[in-house]
């Protein structure tokens, strides 16, 4: 049994519509479902990522509406980095960051590196983009340089070197060359891992930091991971179930907040494929809530339909 690599990467904004412009707008990702946080639906819960919302492509927020800037400390993911094909892409890129106003640093010749509208550190990083298509379809955006998933992600930990079993043998990372290095080498896509030095101030949650990372598995063995998580002393929660796939979730070590969530059933289980958020999706449980949420939320235009969706 393997994790079948990296499922989504889910974060905190204050802004929805400045985050639907810059990342299906700039960064040519799209919009694929705009619904609310099951656990709190007054608020939104936005998903990009590939043309389909395949696994392994999507970055998901949390809206509330005007938050705080927070800041990453130890325990929480401080870098998402996005795949693009090949170095000569991020040439693409920085142009038209630049042309759209905004700084990105070629910190080496295969990784440039960004802030998102809420301060999020991204890196865009020449990498393998495995067997499966992640890319979206953008006008703007020529197939050969289209973002194509998530290539990893860093945390922060006050120990970034020492020995994390849970993620090596109960979860199965590889260690890398340098201490503190890990990679997913799941069979669709490879995925990579790291911890680096925690900085001295605490974390605070808030815009622009990550809340969790969910990991991708097999539908099927879901149950099975959830008892070897346990087995290894993780406190881990009961299924839960997201409509476009079931989670579960429990800390690492370091702090931070793993996920780990089905395959199935994908983003088209409740509206068409065509069509992927550009309309509102309440889960069953909320959908007696949605006039009362549809005069409550920012109205949000997805790019796609040109159509506010709220
Ligand atoms: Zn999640």
């Amino acid at each position: 049994m393997r994790l079948a690599g990296l499922h989504h990467v889910t974060m905190i904004t204050g802004d929805a519509q400045r985050l639907v412009d810059f990342y299906a707008g700039t960064l040519g990702l799209r919009l694929v479902k705009l619904t609310v946080n099951f656990d709190a639906p007054d608020a939104y819960h936005l998903y990009f990522g590939s043309e389909t919302g395949a696994p392994g492509s999507i970055l998901t927020w949390f809206e509330f509406a005007g938050a705080a800037p927070g800041r990453p400390g130890a325990g929480m993911i401080h870098v998402i980095e996005l795949a693009v094909p090949a170095a000569p892409s991020l040439d693409f890129w920085q142009a038209r960051l630049a042309g759209a106003g905004l700084e990105a640093a070629r910190v080496a010749p295969e990784r440039l590196e960004l802030a998102d509208p809420d301060g999020l550190a991204l890196a865009l990083v020449a990498a393998d983009p495995g067997a499966l298509p992640l890319a979206a379809i953008h006008p703007e955006i020529p197939a050969e340089h289209a973002i194509g998933g998530v290539a990893g992600a860093r945390a922060y930990a006050e120990d970034p070197g020492g020995a994390a079993p849970l993620v090596t043998d109960t979860l199965g990372f590889v260690a890398g060359a340098r201490p503190g290095e890990y990679a997913l080498r799941a069979p669709a896509r490879p995925v990579a891992w790291g911890y680096d030095p925690a900085p001295p101030a605490r974390g605070l949650q808030g815009a622009g930091t990550v809340h969790h990372i969910a990991w991708a598995c097999e539908d099927a063995d879901q149950l099975v991971w959830q008892a070897r998580v346990h087995e290894a002393g993780g406190h881990v929660t009961g299924v839960r179930d997201r409509d476009y796939f079931r989670s579960i979730y429990f800390r690492e070590p370091r702090g931070v907040l793993f996920e780990i969530a089905t395959l199935g059933p994908g983003f088209a289980v409740d509206e068409d494929p065509a069509h992927l958020g550009e309309a509102l999706r309440l889960p069953a449980q909320h959908e007696h809530l949605r006039a009362q949420l549809e005069a409550a939320l920012r109205p949000v235009v997805n790019l796609r339909s040109g159509a506010a969706a709220s």
